[in-house]
């Protein structure tokens, strides 16, 4: 894969978290920091992105991350376009990148790729001009970048540290793509006991997720945890749809008020959304006192910002004279 980072150490691309420091996803979160605005503060707003084109291209649903870019574009000054290019053949390869060089005849700087094929981000890297960046908001069931970090400030913000939190990532872990980039982040940053709790049929290969601990209970995964993040059963991502007994699979798995009293006393319950209550999640405990399901929300607009001026940054010392 072509560098994520150009010869200076700038952010130039974003599709994976995988092969970036410490350092870098530290600063990110520094940055994201400062671009925080709690709800009903004004929200930031700067020039960071002025004279910048960004361009969301979201192949697959989304609502929150589609909102998220959108917003944390135009905080920042940048003209922001907000395509759905649903339809497309599954020439796919050709078609995207028939939109992509369009878009880029129109000056745009900043591509933002959702699309539930794996390898598109890498494969656009490869193709966009060199004064041009990708971002991915959600590639397949692989990597969800920004949404790692995010999860990584929420936790942050909390705890104020990650080395020796015990964190606990609950529920449809094989197709979750949130799991692997969160896993990712945390463990970059230096927590050491992440459990990967779920059904037999639902846990990643053995070949993923180096060093965390599987466990098929959620009473044994969740016990003294200091985060537990829940996941939604990504149905889309199944070969056949997958018949799923929705009370048996709360009954087994689900997280209610009951059950987090076996984590830590300061637990924090996050989920990235959308929830299904009564699913993997009750309402008592989604809208309860520890859940930090709302400020991932908010937190996830200041990392998007962080992100996008960091490339535009990187991508000012690559642009082309007048
Ligand atoms: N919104 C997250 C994602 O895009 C999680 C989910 O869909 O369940 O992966």
């Amino acid at each position: 894969m072509r560098e994520q980072l150009d010869g200076a150490g700038g952010l130039r691309h974003l599709i994976t978290l995988e092969g970036l420091h410490r350092e870098v996803l530290s600063g990110l979160l520094d940055r994201a920091e400062k671009y925080r605005r709690l709800p009903g503060q004004p929200a930031y707003e700067g020039r960071e992105l002025a004279g910048f084109t960004v361009a969301n291209l979201f192949f697959e649903p989304s609502t929150r991350t589609r909102a998220s870019f959108d917003l944390a574009g135009r905080r920042l000054g940048a003209h922001v376009l907000s395509l759905d290019p649903h339809g497309s053949s599954r020439a796919k390869g050709e078609t995207m990148l028939d939109t992509i060089y369009t878009l880029e005849a129109m000056n745009t700087d900043v591509f933002v790729i959702r699309d539930s094929e794996a390898g598109i981000p890498e494969f656009l890297i490869d193709h966009v001009a060199p004064h041009v960046s990708v971002i991915s908001a959600g590639e397949a069931h692989l990597s969800h970048p920004t949404q790692g970090l995010l999860d990584a400030l929420t936790i942050r913000m909390h705890k104020r540290r990650f080395a020796g939190l015990k964190l606990a990532i609950v529920g449809d872990i094989k197709h979750s793509r949130v799991a692997r980039s969160t896993a990712h982040a945390v463990m970059t940053l230096g927590t050491s006991d992440v459990r990967l709790v779920a059904p037999e049929g639902l846990l990643p290969a053995e070949t993923e997720f180096r060093g965390a601990h599987r466990c098929t209970g959620i009473e044994e995964g969740i016990a003294g945890a200091d985060v537990v993040i829940m996941l939604r059963i990504q149905r889309e991502r199944m070969a056949h749809g997958a018949a799923l007994d929705e009370a048996a699979y709360f009954r087994e798995f689900g997280l209610d008020a009951q059950r987090l009293k076996l984590a830590s006393p300061d637990a924090l319950v996050m989920h990235p959304g959308p929830m299904n209550r009564g699913v993997e999640i009750s309402s008592e405990v989604a809208d309860g006192p520890r859940s930090v399901i709302r400020e991932q929300v908010n937190n996830g607009v200041a990392v998007r910002m962080a992100v996008l001026a960091s490339i535009a940054a990187t991508l000012t010392r690559h642009r082309k004279p007048l």
